[in-house]
């Protein structure tokens, strides 16, 4: 009984992933899927590769101890295949390339771009549908970038809060805004403003290599990153939450060092609620001898609220990984 009930979720993953990228194979008249690019037909073979990519993970991840680990290298090999479809398309292998049109893999330009071009990007939109449907999911599953700063941080946490965190995130998100309404006004050339763009990175490339990986957690996410601050600011858009029990939390401080995200510092245990970043990746459920982290949503009981977020957050990864390119 216990083996059928554990299937369920994979089995759930298996299909929306079917769900979400059937109608992609039947409907977009360019191909999406890769293999569809070199061999037509080879699409549907990939469709379900995907969906029992997406199967096994969410098997495995079910066991809240996995949940690190496997949250960790998923998110790396979406990064890397990411990335090598960049790379390769840049030396001129064009079917690696979604649109051709090349954008800066910097998740700021998510935000900089639009208000700079003056209309939406590809990414922005699919940035904020997933925002919808899984909240804060984008910073902890689906972002190319942040996957580079969690491999970087794998190191013993700091316990100690980052300090003035939300005034360097704050300050960032303006700048950002406020430099790209200026280098539109003045009619800045592309090539001026892609350098730009290519400094913020290259600092954040420094922050993650050198800050991260010292303090042993995603000090580029949490303090730097103004598509982070927005997913933070943003988290209420959606109904998922990670909660700490009232009654049973008994201020051990276990958890504090499994958040790489400095969610969980004394001050948040107190008022048992986790700080705003907060991503609900799970890596700190396992810690807590009582029990007392819990995933909520309306109506639902706690490992419900779990198992859809599980649900919803792996199809979307696995489904991502079968599309994101540039
Ligand atoms: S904070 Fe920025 S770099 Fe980190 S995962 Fe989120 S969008 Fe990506
Ligand atoms: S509090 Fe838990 S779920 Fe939230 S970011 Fe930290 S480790 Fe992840
Ligand atoms: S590990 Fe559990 S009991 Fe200990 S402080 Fe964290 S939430 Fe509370």
């Amino acid at each position: 009984m216990r083996k059928i009930r554990l299937l369920r979720l994979p089995m759930a993953v298996f299909l929306f992933v079917l769900i979400l990228l059937i109608p992609v194979q039947l409907m977009v008249e360019n191909p999406m899927l890769l293999l569809e690019r070199f061999i037509p037909g080879a699409g549907w073979f990939e469709i379900i590769l995907i969906a029992l990519y997406g199967a096994i993970v969410a098997y495995k991840m079910q066991d809240p101890s996995k949940v690190q680990l496997w949250r960790r290298y998923t998110w790396l090999a979406f990064s890397i295949l990411f990335f090598s479809q960049l790379i390769l398309g840049l030396f001129g292998f064009e079917k690696f390339l979604m649109t051709g049109k090349l954008h800066l893999p910097v998740p700021m330009m998510i935000l900089a771009g639009p208000i700079y071009r003056g209309h939406l990007s590809v990414m922005s939109i699919l940035f904020v549908s997933t925002l919808v449907l899984s909240g804060p999911a984008w910073c902890s599953h689906l972002c190319y970038f942040g996957a580079i700063d969690s491999i970087s941080s794998t190191g013993k946490t700091r316990r100690l809060p980052i300090r003035n965190k939300w005034a360097l995130k704050s300050t960032v998100l303006l700048l950002v805004i406020a430099g790209a309404i200026v280098l539109r006004w003045m009619k800045v050339p592309a090539l001026t403003a892609t350098l730009l763009a290519i400094g913020f990175g290259v600092i954040g490339l420094g922050l993650i290599l050198l800050v991260s990986r010292k303090e042993g957690r995603m000090v580029h996410c949490t303090a730097y990153c103004p598509i982070g601050t927005i997913v933070n600011l943003t988290h209420f858009v959606n109904p998922f939450r990670l909660t700490i029990d009232q009654n049973s939390c008994t201020d051990c401080m276990a958890c504090t060092s499994k958040c790489k995200y400095d969610a969980l510092n004394r001050t948040d245990i107190a008022a048992r609620k986790p700080g705003l970043t907060c991503t609900l990746c799970g890596d700190c459920l396992s810690s807590c001898h009582a029990g007392s982290l819990q995933y909520r949503f309306p109506g639902l009981s706690t490992r419900s609220a779990r198992n859809l977020y599980l649900l919803i957050t792996i199809s979307l990864h696995a489904a991502t990984m079968a599309l994101a390119r540039i």
